[in-house]
């Protein structure tokens, strides 16, 4: 839920006449384009073609359990950790660490 930066009304989503998905404040008139999320998978880096990395920025890691480890770049020592499975069944899972402090992203096969 999104509310309008100048006058803190609720956002209504609605779609433009350009056929745009856009948020529009129905007091003061404010009105926002919404980037479609399913654009931003072009983005994704050569080095791990097969994965679906979980909002390498914007992903919500509050919400991902954490655990004690050192971090490689920096030595902080909590890490939130998640799994992914890779395409093919008989590979590995592969299980993916954030340092908390840093921000570093490293994996692991288990
Ligand atoms: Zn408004
Ligand atoms: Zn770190």
């Amino acid at each position: 839920m999104r509310f309008c930066p100048k006058c803190g009304m609720r956002l209504v989503q609605g779609k433009g006449s350009d056929g745009t998905t856009r948020l529009t404040c129905r007091k003061c008139g404010y009105d926002e384009m919404v980037i479609n999320p399913s654009t931003n998978t072009s983005k994704m880096k050569e080095e791990k073609p097969l994965i679906q990395v979980v909002g390498e920025e914007e992903g919500d890691i509050s919400v991902m359990p954490t655990i004690k480890i050192p971090c490689p770049k920096c030595g902080h020592d909590t890490a939130v950790w998640w799994m992914l499975q890779t395409r093919s069944a008989d590979e590995p899972t592969t299980q993916f660490y954030r340092c908390v402090k840093c921000n570093h992203t490293w994996r692991h096969y288990a």
